[in-house]
């Protein structure tokens, strides 16, 4: 299957007064269309590094990225949306508002998108809390809020940068749960940066797990549940300790 974004041989390094700091080493991977890929690592060994290449923030110091077949482009990052730790929901605006403001920023604010706007506020539960300011709505209602904010924008890939670690334990698996069903019911290619295991065996269909700054490619383990389960359902499947085991261990060996 063609790929949707295919990293070749990145590096990246931090230029700063007191020197140089090598942040990713020699990344390669490929994604395909509806695939869910984790990447997993150690606080400080470029995960958001990456996703900041991916997205257009950063330019890769050695290295290249293709985007549907082809280098990537400035205008290709427009097809690519961004989930971050924090909602950066606006307290001043409705949660529809919030939800629009996309639209209205890249002046695609038509019938045809607006009813896609309820139709998603619709399916995702959010109707009745259309009027309300996010002060309103629960940690996880927002998320779910910003999630739907990207998604009006009908992203070709979805890029989620430790989306849930700002949720207290509990709201974090209800969060994660929903939010890993509604991008396998869109069907989004995603990839999900976290440093929490668990998260990423539940939500992936493949895990790379990076070593310590400098960020490496330790493996790359396609996780596979013998029937379709939520997130939530996975974490309780048998072969979840097995996955959480054979990464663990990657971990422990990591320098
Ligand atoms: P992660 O997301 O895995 O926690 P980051 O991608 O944020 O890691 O950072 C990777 C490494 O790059 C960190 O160890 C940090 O020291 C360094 N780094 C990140 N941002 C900068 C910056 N703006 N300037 C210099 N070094 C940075």
């Amino acid at each position: 299957m063609q790929s949707i974004l295919e990293l070749s041989n990145i590096d990246y390094y931090y230029h700063t007064v007191s020197g140089e700091t090598k942040a990713l080493s020699n990344i390669s991977f490929s994604v395909t269309p509806g695939e869910f890929v984790a990447i997993v690592g150690p606080s400080g060994c470029g995960k958001s590094t990456l996703l900041s290449l991916i997205a257009g923030l950063l330019t890769p110091s050695n290295g290249e990225i293709s985007y549907h077949e082809h280098p990537i482009a400035p205008e290709d990052t427009r097809q690519i949306g961004y989930m971050l730790q924090k909602d950066h929901l606006l307290e001043w605006r409705t949660i529809k508002k919030n939800v629009l403001l996309g639209l209205e920023i890249q002046k695609k604010l038509t019938v045809d998108t607006l009813s896609y706007v309820e139709q998603l506020l619709d399916t995702y539960g959010l109707s009745s809390f259309a009027d309300k300011h996010p002060s309103e709505l629960s940690g996880g209602m927002r998320q779910r809020a910003a999630l739907i904010r990207t998604l009006v924008l009908k992203p070709d890939l979805l890029l989620l940068d430790e989306p849930f670690s700002a949720l207290d334990y509990q709201t974090r698996l209800n969060v994660s749960n929903d939010i890993g069903n509604i991008i396998r019911k869109e069907h989004k290619t995603a990839i999900l940066v976290t440093h929490d295991l668990s998260e990423a065996i539940s939500m992936g269909d493949r895990i790379i797990v990076l070593s310590s700054r400098p960020g490496r490619i330790r493996r790359i383990i396609p996780i596979q549940f013998s029937q379709e389960l939520t997130p939530m359902e996975k974490r309780n499947a048998s072969e979840f300790k097995h996955y959480f085991n054979m990464i663990w261990k990657e971990f422990e060996r990591n320098g």
